[in-house]
């Protein structure tokens, strides 16, 4: 699949490192206007359980088929690629907290209700952007070889150190364990906010602090006190609780309810084919999309994700491959992008032609017999790309106000190269 005809990538490279300058080509003008990275990485994945046997790695319990299951994609060692850790709705959220449904595979293809309990879900953890308690803690080093997050320096051994968990990596659900990230005292207390210590926590809260001598605990109380009210107000602006709360509710502007009811309709409709292509069997679903001119082999082996091509061509028309490399189109967050890794093509609005259907699967299915093409095209929801990129930045000298929040998300990953293969767009296992 990598190895995807060596012939064509000198083209195809020539044409990604031209596109900067091409303005004249339609297609870059729409690149250039794109807001979000559709090549980004996502985190977390939602989707329907497929059968009654995944079950929810927070509480065990199993996931009834079809249901609504959130999960946490993590690298998968044994091949090039990423797999799910899957959880029920509630029980993911009490775990992970996605900052945009754009970090979210697969959101813009759940049924339109289902988006919705996501998106709510999401606002709300957005506007109270608060750790737990239980995730920080506070001891003494009991090793010299631990380095504070925040100043990138050591911190020696029999100090005080602050640790916060980081339950977002993929460590912890490796392992089974949270993993503590260490700061200095005086280093934490400046990065306090970022890090989810909000205003209204105080340092006796912090588990471990009664084991602390006497001083030490003056220290910590005197360094985190709780922020008085004045700045506690300021700090709720800050974080938004007021504004995205009127934000949210600006379902009278217009515009933005005319695109939500296209959206609701677009998704009705292609739930109204996906709900039948999944009678459908494997070589059929692969026959449909090879008759329409798809290449399977550099498109997802997944069932799910065939059927979700299937529907999108079905409703709004066959995608035509890329105009850049000829390769082929796939959607991806809330777009379309080329699936060749050197090619740079994205877009919006790609072009299309009617979707055909052969007569054999016409005599075998009602829905397929009664389809017709109608031109339309696909509306796009205003996701907010907002990845929680839980790559490291470890050992690099950094802004502390803009990136402290990618370091601790961020564990060292071998595989962070790969991260950016096509591969990563698509190959995942499922349960
Ligand atoms: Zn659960
Ligand atoms: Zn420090
Ligand atoms: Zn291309």
């Amino acid at each position: 699949m990598s190895s995807n005809s060596s012939d064509d990538n000198s083209d195809s490279s020539k044409a990604s490192s031209s596109s900067q300058k091409s303005s004249s080509s339609v297609h870059s003008v729409e690149v250039s206007h794109e807001p979000i990275n559709l090549r980004a990485h996502q985190p977390y994945i939602a989707g329907y359980a497929r059968s009654n046997y995944s079950g929810c790695r927070e509480c065990q319990e199993d996931i009834p088929k079809d249901s609504l299951r959130l999960g946490r994609l993590v690298a998968d060692a044994r091949y090039d690629g990423y797999t799910p850790i899957w959880f029920h709705f509630n029980c993911f959220f009490k775990k992970f907290q996605p900052r945009t449904t754009g970090d979210i595979s697969n959101f813009t293809l759940m049924r339109y209700e289902d988006q919705k309990l996501i998106e709510q879900k999401v606002q709300n953890h957005s506007r109270r952007r608060q750790a737990p308690i239980s995730s920080f803690l506070v001891e003494y080093a009991r090793s010299g070889y631990s380095t504070c997050l925040w100043c990138d320096r050591n911190i020696p051994i029999g100090s005080v150190r602050i640790g916060r968990n980081d339950e977002n990596s993929d460590t912890p659900l490796l392992i089974g364990t949270p993993i503590p990230r260490w700061f200095h005292i005086n280093c934490f207390a400046r990065c306090r906010q970022k890090i989810g210590f909000g205003s209204n926590r105080s340092a006796p809260e912090i588990s471990g602090f009664e084991d602390l001598k006497r001083f030490d605990q003056q220290v910590l109380i005197t360094k985190l006190p709780p922020l008085n009210e004045n700045r506690r107000t300021s700090v709720k602006n800050e974080y938004g609780a007021e504004a995205s709360s009127s934000e949210s509710l600006s379902f009278s502007s217009d515009d933005y309810s005319s695109l939500e009811e296209s959206l609701a309709s677009q998704s009705n409709l292609m739930y109204s084919y996906i709900d039948n292509l999944v009678k459908l069997k494997s070589s059929e679903l692969n026959a449909l999309l090879e008759d329409n001119g798809y290449d399977l082999s550099s498109m997802s082996d997944d069932r799910v994700d065939k059927i979700y091509a299937l529907a999108d061509a079905m409703a709004f028309g066959t995608l035509r491959s890329c105009p850049k490399c000829g390769d082929q189109i796939i959607f991806r967050i809330a777009g379309f992008i080329c699936v060749n890794e050197v090619c740079d093509y994205t877009t919006s609005l790609p072009a299309r032609c009617p979707f055909f259907v052969n007569s054999w699967l016409k005599n075998k299915y009602q829905f397929l017999e009664e389809y017709q093409y109608v031109r339309r095209d696909r509306v796009m929801p205003k996701t907010q790309y907002g990845c929680e990129s839980y790559y490291p930045v470890r050992g690099t000298r950094f802004d502390p106000g803009e990136q402290l929040r990618l370091l601790l998300l961020g564990v060292r990953k071998k595989s962070r190269r790969r991260a950016r293969r096509r591969s990563s767009y698509w190959s995942r296992k499922t349960s």
